[in-house]
């Protein structure tokens, strides 16, 4: 894998480019890939972006999101753009298996890939040029920093702003996890700067939710939640009945891992929600304790140090069963807390 700056002599040469992210898109996810998408339509290139699945509709306020290919609706059209393509942008994953179904259209794609990410352990085999910084905020942050690099910094439009600003204010918790550096705030001075109001993209993004999702985290925090003091752990437990009975919808759950965490002396959280298909985990820890390889010991997956996911075909109980096990055999490093 190249560095990414490689490209940046090839920019002014209008290409045919697939922007893409991870299946069920964050606002990290859809807000780089709309920031590059609007950075890089300016430049001549013709530019189309594919989310491998749907994703929250608390997204659809993004400017240029009413233009995303939906690949599990329309795979067809999907895989004619991938096809086709002289740059594939993979952006918020770094293994092409988190793109799920269009994985396959992917790794065969004839274009190069080039990747811009912060997770760890990126398959670097699979990706002309690059970009991993496992120390970055979020993938908006990056693109921000590549148009900033690019020579091309006046191109940054109050479209790209609003959606790379959407993805590192959900990426740091709204600016309180650890990867929100220096950094991260000039690059939002620089946007505010700009002209980008940001009230009203809080607003989009967290109160923009139905009564029934509301109800819903009431009855999964009084009756989905086991508190393990002993070992500071939390675990949310959803069966796939509650996601009916409340009409959940895709992004709906986004966010309730973190509610745990506000108990005090709490350093592992953790959700299971039965999606049907399978069995959807999420982790947070703060501190010294390392989710990402917990994520990808347990449960197939894996993510940050602080912050990570997996799934499992097993049933719900089963999911339970072994994440207590799994609790019980980190006991020595949950049980001492340390920050
Ligand atoms: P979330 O819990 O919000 O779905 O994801 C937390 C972090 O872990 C995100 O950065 C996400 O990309 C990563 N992640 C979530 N699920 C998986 C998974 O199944 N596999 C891997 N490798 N990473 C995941
Ligand atoms: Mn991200």
């Amino acid at each position: 894998m190249q560095d990414i700056s490689a490209i940046f002599p090839l920019l002014a040469a209008p290409r045919k480019v697939v922007i893409t992210m991870h299946q069920k898109p964050d606002g990290d996810a859809m807000g780089s890939t709309l920031g590059l998408y609007h950075f890089l339509i300016q430049l001549g290139h013709e530019v189309n972006v594919i989310s491998p699945t749907n994703w929250a509709s608390f997204l659809n306020w993004m400017p240029g999101c009413g233009l995303v290919l939906d690949y599990d609706r329309d795979s067809a059209a999907g895989n004619v753009l991938i096809q086709n393509a002289d740059w594939i942008f993979c952006l918020d994953f770094n293994t092409l298996s988190r793109t799920k179904r269009m994985c396959e259209a992917l790794d065969a794609a004839p274009g190069q890939r080039i990747l811009i990410d912060h997770h760890r352990e990126p398959q670097e085999e699979k990706f002309a040029y690059g970009i991993s910084d496992t120390n970055k905020s979020s993938t908006c942050e990056m693109v921000y920093d590549l148009i900033m690099a690019s020579g091309h910094a006046a191109k940054l439009n109050a479209s790209a702003a609003q959606c790379l600003y959407a993805g590192v204010m959900t990426d740091t918790g709204s600016f309180r996890f650890p990867g929100t550096s220096a950094n991260v705030h000039r690059m939002v001075a620089a946007l505010k700067e700009a002209g980008l109001n940001h009230t009203p993209i809080h607003e989009a993004l967290f109160d923009n939710f139905s009564e029934n999702r509301l109800r819903f985290i009431g009855n999964v925090l009084l009756n989905r939640m086991e508190v393990f003091y002993e070992y500071n752990t939390a675990l949310i437990a959803i069966p796939q009945a509650d996601l009916i009975k409340y009409d959940i919808k895709t992004g709906d759950t986004e966010g309730l891992v973190n509610y745990p965490l506000s108990i005090e002396g709490i350093k592992l959280a953790a959700i299971i929600i039965d999606r049907g298909e399978e069995r959807k985990c999420s982790f947070r820890s703060k501190g010294d304790f390392d989710v990402n390889t917990f994520a990808r010991k347990y449960f197939n997956g894996g993510g940050h140090f602080n912050a990570a996911g997996g799934a499992t075909t097993d049933p719900l109980d089963k999911a339970v069963k072994d994440f207590k096990a799994a609790m019980e055999a980190n006991s020595e490093q949950l049980s001492t807390y340390t920050f």
